[in-house]
């Protein structure tokens, strides 16, 4: 293997969107970045692949909102780097019953981050979105600017085409199964399944669903990182209504609060499909799924919810298309952004736990990931909520002041 024995000065372990965005980030301050990837890169067994994901700043915790401001615009500068898009603008909507505490935080956090929100009653809901929106007595609505679809596969590929024309080297099918202080000369030593090994004088490790597995290989930690088998669901649109679904009609992307939670993006990928699907899923063995497993729950659940809310305008029988994909669930929903510690100090950083709702964050998180493996700290970024050891002082991480909103079965 050719770079086998070469020295870098950061290796990126997994190339989802967070392993991608932090070679791009490395290699964008002239740094030597190596990216390995167990599977073939842009694969499907992982978490970034499909071919939509929001981006919304409207969050229930006041730490996302200005992470999510600050990805858009460098989902932008990205898009304006390589000349194509991976982003369609849409209005964000979220909706709920008006007590829902959830809801209440995001709206209390839209104005101290400059997001434009509008409060909507029932009836002024009736008025927009081309009447889609049917809401239950005591619901309300929030709408703002920000929101939007990624597509998720072009958009990892953009940030490693990126990543590799500012000289990042890329590689694939290489499983890193050790990770090593290089106790003679300083540095990291990381070793594959193929029998190469890397050096580094720092080392990222994105693996997603597989950071709990890798991390305590390597160091004996064991991070509450829970993967997650979920199944996103396109329905059909009733005849008649498809254009009102469109992002060029206007239509937002979309969080129902409550229980469940349930979320969606406007009709894109499939022409006459929508995509609605459940924030939740099963506990699953990342090397062991059943992919069969995703029906039922994280399925039916959706059913009544658009019986409710989208009367007369969707087909709620059964979803035309399903597909399968894993969350890593923390206990509190919020990323896991730190040094691992210990023996590796600052000399390995760890990201994971992005909990269902890491995508749109992937350029943030690439930046911060990059200014902390090569400056030890990222400037203008408060990262205390994101700390590993947050699950010492107590299991459940941050305190919440709100209800969980992934459901699934047996929290651990
Ligand atoms: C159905 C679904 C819908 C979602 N919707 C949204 C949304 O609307 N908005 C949003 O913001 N987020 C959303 N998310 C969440 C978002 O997609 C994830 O948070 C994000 O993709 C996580 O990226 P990652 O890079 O951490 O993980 P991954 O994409 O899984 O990347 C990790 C990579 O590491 C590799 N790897 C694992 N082990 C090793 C090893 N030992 N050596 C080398 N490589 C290894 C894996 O093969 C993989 O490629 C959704 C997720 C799902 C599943």
């Amino acid at each position: 293997m050719e770079f086998s024995g070469d020295r870098f000065d950061v290796v990126v372990v997994g190339a989802g969107i967070m392993g991608s965005c932090t070679a791009y980030e490395v290699a964008k301050r002239g740094e030597k970045v190596l990216l390995l990837e167990k599977f073939d890169f842009l694969h499907h067994l992982g978490s970034s692949h499909g071919e939509s994901r929001t981006i919304r700043a409207t969050y229930p915790e006041d730490y996302y909102a200005s992470m999510a401001l600050e990805s858009y615009r460098l989902w932008e500068e990205a898009e304006s780097e390589i000349g194509y898009r991976v982003l369609t603008k849409t209005p964000h909507l979220d909706i709920g019953p008006a007590a829902n505490k959830s809801l209440q935080c995001l709206i209390a956090n839209c104005e101290p981050n400059s997001i434009h929100a509008h409060l909507l009653d029932r009836s002024r809901l009736r008025d927009m979105f081309s009447g889609a929106f049917q809401l239950p007595e005591q619901w309300i609505g929030v709408a703002t600017d920000a929101g939007g679809v990624i597509k998720p596969t072009k958009a990892v590929a953009m940030f490693q085409a990126s990543a590799i024309r500012r000289g990042a080297v890329l590689r694939d099918r290489m499983e890193v199964t050790d990770i090593k202080r290089d106790e003679e000369g300083g540095g990291i030593w990381v070793s594959a399944a193929t029998g190469d090994r890397f050096w580094g004088r720092k080392c990222v490790v994105t693996v997603g669903a597989w950071m709990k597995k890798l991390v305590k290989a390597v160091s004996g930690l064991v991070l509450p990182i829970q993967p997650l088998h979920t199944t996103v669901c396109y329905w059909k649109i009733k005849a008649g209504h498809e254009k009102e679904f469109s992002p060029e009609a206007g239509f937002p992307t979309f969080a129902s609060y409550g229980e469940p939670y349930i979320y969606g993006t406007p009709s894109l990928e499939f022409p006459g499909l929508i995509k609605i699907a459940m924030h939740g899923g099963y506990p699953c063995d990342p090397d062991r799924r059943d992919w069969a497993s995703g029906f039922g729950a994280p399925v039916d659940s959706v059913i009544p919810w658009i019986e409710r809310v989208l009367q007369g305008r969707v087909e709620a029988g059964k979803p035309v298309v399903e597909q399968a994909c894993m969350y890593s669930m923390t206990p509190d929903g919020d990323f896991i952004i730190d040094f691992l510690g210990g023996e590796f100090g600052k000399d390995v950083v760890v990201a994971g736990g992005f909990s269902g709702h890491g995508f749109k964050m992937g350029p943030a998180v690439g930046r911060i990931l990059a200014e902390l493996a090569i400056h030890g700290e990222a400037a203008g970024f408060d990262l205390k909520h994101f700390r590993l050891r947050r699950f010492g002082e107590d299991p459940k991480g941050n305190a919440k002041e709100f209800e969980d909103q992934v459901s699934y079965p047996n929290h651990e």
